[in-house]
């Protein structure tokens, strides 16, 4: 697994480099956000820090998402939500707040890295259509009244759920195991972050009702 860190702080790219490389990976280091977009093809996963010295992360994703489906986790400063959101919008998978411990690190590499595995070899072709809302099970993307909506893998998962059983109750224990497997107990915030970004791609906040206290329901 080639990882791109991708981060203008030395000492944070170190350690980076370091827990990578003492896990079986191959880490590259890359100081810059062009960098990115000239050298994706070498990579499998990149994790990208939003603050860079020649182009804001957020503009490195709309521009690589424009060529590439490569898997991209956002690292973030704390206590600083915005910016993941807009780039959970232009097409991160998944994110993490500095200083991301290691354990939790890797296992979102492993986890947004098998989901990239995985939507690559779907062949199944099967929609399901609710009003002007057509979700595709094969190609995991979402048409909005006819407009193509590009969802990240968390967010189609995070459909897909309550999508399976309309009316059901789906809890937010479930999604979680089911976005994350059972590796984490803190990842609550993260689900409520990922549900904001869906929302607001689905255009229909109200299709996915939250049932409060307990998860979510599909009203379509
Ligand atoms: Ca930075």
């Amino acid at each position: 697994m080639r990882v791109a860190v991708v981060e203008d702080d030395e000492g944070v790219a170190d350690a980076l480099v370091d827990a990578l490389t003492a896990n079986w990976m191959t880490a590259v280091h890359l100081r810059r956000g062009q960098e990115v977009l000239v050298r994706h093809h070498e990579l499998d996963i990149v994790l990208l820090d939003l603050g860079l010295p020649d182009l804001d992360g957020i503009e490195v994703l709309r521009r690589l998402r424009q060529v590439s489906v490569l898997p991209v986790l956002v690292l973030t400063a704390r206590d600083d939500e915005r910016p993941v959101v807009r780039g959970l919008h232009n097409g991160a998978d998944d994110y993490l707040v500095k200083p991301a411990r290691m354990s939790e690190l890797l296992a979102r590499i492993d986890t947004v890295g098998r989901r990239a595995a995985l939507q690559g070899s779907t062949a199944q072709a099967t929609t399901r259509t609710f009003g002007d809302l057509v979700i595709d099970v094969g190609s995991r993307s979402l048409t909005v009244a006819g407009d193509r909506v590009r969802l990240t893998t968390m967010e189609f998962d995070l459909l897909a759920a309550p999508v399976e059983n309309p009316g059901a109750a789906v809890s937010r224990q479930q999604l979680m195991d089911r976005l994350w497997g059972d590796a984490f107990v803190a990842v609550s915030r993260s689900l409520d972050v990922h549900m904001a970004a869906l929302r607001s791609k689905l255009g229909r906040p109200g299709s996915i009702e939250t049932i409060r206290g307990f998860g979510y329901r599909w009203i379509g």
